[in-house]
């Protein structure tokens, strides 16, 4: 059995756990989980008995090199995807069919609804989350290599650093640098703030010159081929204040006792809670405004969640961020990110580029 046979047996079940008979896979990420097939605009149609990806004529010849021997329905330029995938529906005469109510419009599903009026259908969530939430080798493997990709550029960049440069050629630098050294693109735009501006835990780059300032927080990671990493790091230049040192040695070390506390069966709130606890204790707790991590994978942001109302327990195999911040506005913010793969034992920090205080400063 292939892996992505393996997938979708397991999601059969869960499927019929459901009381469904056919899951109507939309998200285009959970369409890959399953089929390996990359391109966007399809649908899968899982049944009990198999399944079909509802595709266009764009990417014949994609899905024999992706996915050989999965059975296809190309739907025609002239018939739209309400209409294919109503089709489709009816054909496989299911009664209850399932479909992924976080990745469909209402509108969507209202006019499908209107056109299976003889079938129920039943909203679904996660089903395809659930079994992506632990990666197998293959993934790990993947999430590695977009990790090593991620560093390479960040290493090569620093290098070049200069005070004259811009965050948004800072940022440039970076996107095009993961692409060079081989990955297929930087997972999300990436982060570059300077000083006051990394108070906002998502700024988006500016003309601002990376000198202006004592310091500098670059949030980055590449996508290698289909999976991704996410990393975030402080560069100090220069002279370094009191307070950042303050703030960075408490952000590093909530971080360094979170990534302790990660092991099989430890819930996801109680690691965000030895973080923000650590935080807290220093006097910054209310300072430290967003969860402490999130699940990486064909998405940046996926299952689990680190977060106080998240009770999941960690499993072998999960792949998370560990990036508590303090942000103080008017000043600046702190972040340390890695990416950790949870073990049989344990954890593994994936991660490696340099983050101690006298490791990061720039000349
Ligand atoms: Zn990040
Ligand atoms: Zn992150």
């Amino acid at each position: 059995m292939s892996r992505f046979e393996t997938r979708r047996h397991k999601l059969r079940r869960a499927v019929k756990r459901a009381g469904a008979d056919a899951l109507l896979v939309t998200d285009f990420r959970n369409v890959t989980y399953l089929t390996g097939f990359t391109g966007d605009d399809s649908y899968l149609l899982l049944r009990r008995d198999g399944e079909t990806l509802l595709s266009d004529g764009r990417y014949t010849t994609q899905l024999e090199e992706e996915c050989p021997g999965l059975d296809l329905d190309i739907r025609r330029p002239s018939v739209k995807m309400l209409d294919a995938t109503a089709r489709l529906a009816r054909r496989a005469k299911v009664g209850k069919l399932a479909i992924e109510a976080d990745s469909m419009t209402v509108a969507f599903r209202d006019n499908l609804g209107e056109k299976l009026s003889k079938m129920e259908l039943v909203s679904t969530s996660g089903l395809v989350g659930q079994l992506r939430l632990c990666k197998d080798r293959d993934e790990v493997q993947r999430i590695r290599q977009a990790v090593a990709c991620a560093e390479k550029a960040f290493t090569a960049v620093c290098a070049a650093l200069t005070p004259d440069k811009t965050e948004k050629e800072v940022a440039d630098e970076l996107e095009h640098t993961v692409r060079r050294i081989g990955a297929q693109s930087a997972s999300f735009p990436p982060i570059v703030a300077v000083g006051p501006r990394s108070a906002l835990p998502h700024a988006p780059p500016t003309g601002r010159r990376i000198g202006e300032n004592g310091f500098v927080l670059i949030d980055w990671g590449a996508r290698d081929d289909l999976y991704v990493s996410d990393l975030t790091r402080v560069v100090i230049r220069g002279k370094l204040s009191a307070k950042l040192r303050r703030v960075y040695s408490v952000v590093l070390d909530a971080q360094r006792r979170a990534i302790e506390a990660i092991r099989p069966g430890v819930a996801a709130k109680d690691v965000d809670a030895v973080a923000r606890g650590v935080i807290a204790d220093a006097g910054f707790g209310r300072r430290f405004n967003h969860g402490l991590g999130h699940g990486i994978g064909l998405d940046v942001h996926e299952g689990p969640r680190l977060s106080s109302i998240v009770d999941t327990a960690l499993r072998p195999g999960m792949v998370v961020t560990v990036e508590p911040g303090i942000y103080l506005p008017g000043w600046g913010g702190g972040r340390i990110e890695d990416d950790v793969l949870v073990t049989r034992n344990g954890c593994e920090v994936l991660t490696s580029v340099a983050k101690q205080l006298n490791e990061v400063v720039l000349s």
